[in-house]
């Protein structure tokens, strides 16, 4: 079977040197909070080209805790609201609810399902006071037009970036657009821990200082709580293992961007529609999404022929149980798209051959006529 993401076959690249990093930390006998942090920190900041990066437990609690220290810093007050992606993952929507804040759902670029600019525009009221585009996928959303509006009506830019590790626009990369920017190194994600781990990107040193305390209990200085904060901590040995993969990032997202170059050859099917692609090479490939209109019955064709595929995402946020309350807007773009939407297997590990299998499967789809 052609799996959608071999993580053993990933990480296995790294064996040896992943086994020395968790024995290093092993044998310090210092397991939270010390060197294999601050190393990390400091090399994913400068990845990115911010001057602060702080390591949080997930990415969830990467965007919540931004949202916490604007709230506690008095940018933010619950209430306010939020203008976010109706097609994102639910993670970027809990983070604004969490805070008491109201998540505004902005349909997306129905060809690079991203929050789209004129729509977030048109959404703006005097209760606005943020923007949280997704870079969805591996691409970055629009930042020049995004950033453009947000100084207009002085709003603050969260960027979610758990998708987009190493993405860029313009020679820019993710994380470092915004005022501040969440990631997730979850195992799935390009750039992936052996566990939960997550991290905020931003140039505000106050605001880095802020979501240091507030993931420590709300204390700055041990056993001195100036916050009711929570634990949310990245620890040394999933900074120790991170450190690892970050210096084989690149090379690996070469990898993506060849198997995606691949796909976009070889799959001729009137069927299925590629993601649109303008050939700028910022595009990380997260996951490659394809469109159908017969997606059910082309995801069976393909496991039928041994080819693992997942959908992100089948329900909108929108649709959710979670937001009941929102089950009544009309978001067509975002409803169209979780209906359509089917991710092909893509990852360090997929070899060239086994995307040409891929490929030549979803050749062979025929929908039958309806
Ligand atoms: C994975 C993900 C998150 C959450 O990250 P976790 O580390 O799983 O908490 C947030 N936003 C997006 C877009 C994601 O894909």
């Amino acid at each position: 079977m052609i799996k959608f993401l071999d993580l053993k076959a990933v990480n296995d690249t790294h064996r040896e040197e992943l086994i020395a990093a968790c024995t290093r930390v092993i044998d310090s006998g210092w397991y939270i909070g010390g060197e294999e942090l601050r190393t990390f920190e400091q090399a994913f900041a400068s990845y990115c080209g911010t001057q602060h990066c702080v390591g949080v437990a997930n990415g969830l609690d990467a965007l919540v805790l931004v949202i916490r220290a604007w709230k506690e810093l008095g940018y933010l007050a619950e209430g306010d609201e939020v203008l976010v992606p109706s097609n994102t993952y639910i993670a970027s929507i809990l983070a604004i609810s969490e805070n008491g804040l109201i998540p505004v759902l902005v349909e997306p670029d129905p060809a690079t399902f991203n929050i789209c600019p004129v729509n977030a525009a048109a959404a703006i009221t005097q209760k606005t006071k943020m923007i949280l585009p997704v870079h969805l996928y591996g691409r970055l959303a629009d930042m020049p037009k995004i950033m453009e509006l947000a100084q207009r009506h002085r709003l603050l830019v969260l960027e979610d970036s758990a998708q987009a590790h190493g993405a860029s626009l313009h020679g820019k990369k993710a994380g470092s657009w915004g005022d501040a920017s969440g990631f997730s190194f979850y195992p799935g994600k390009n750039l992936g821990a052996l566990g939960d781990a997550g991290a905020v990107t931003t140039n505000d040193e106050k605001l880095a200082a802020t979501i240091r305390a507030l993931g420590n209990y709300g204390s700055h200085q041990k056993y001195k709580n100036i916050y009711r904060g929570v634990n949310s901590r990245l620890d040394e040995i999933q900074a120790a293992c991170l450190s690892v993969k970050l210096k084989s990032l690149d090379g690996q997202t070469e990898h993506r961007k060849l198997i995606a170059e691949l796909y976009g050859k070889e799959i001729i099917n009137p069927a299925i529609s590629l993601p649109a692609h303008d050939g700028s090479d910022g595009h990380v490939w997260h996951v490659y999404t394809v469109l159908s209109e017969h997606r059910d019955a082309l995801q069976a064709h393909l496991t039928e022929r041994g080819v693992q595929t997942l959908i992100h995402y089948p329900i909108p946020p929108h649709l959710q149980q979670a937001y009941a309350e929102f089950s009544e807007q009309s978001l067509p773009i975002a409803t169209q798209i979780h209906d359509r939407i089917l991710s092909l297997p893509i990852g360090p590990a997929l070899s060239l051959d086994d995307a040409r299998a891929v490929a030549a499967a979803c050749n062979s789809f025929q929908p039958v006529a309806l």
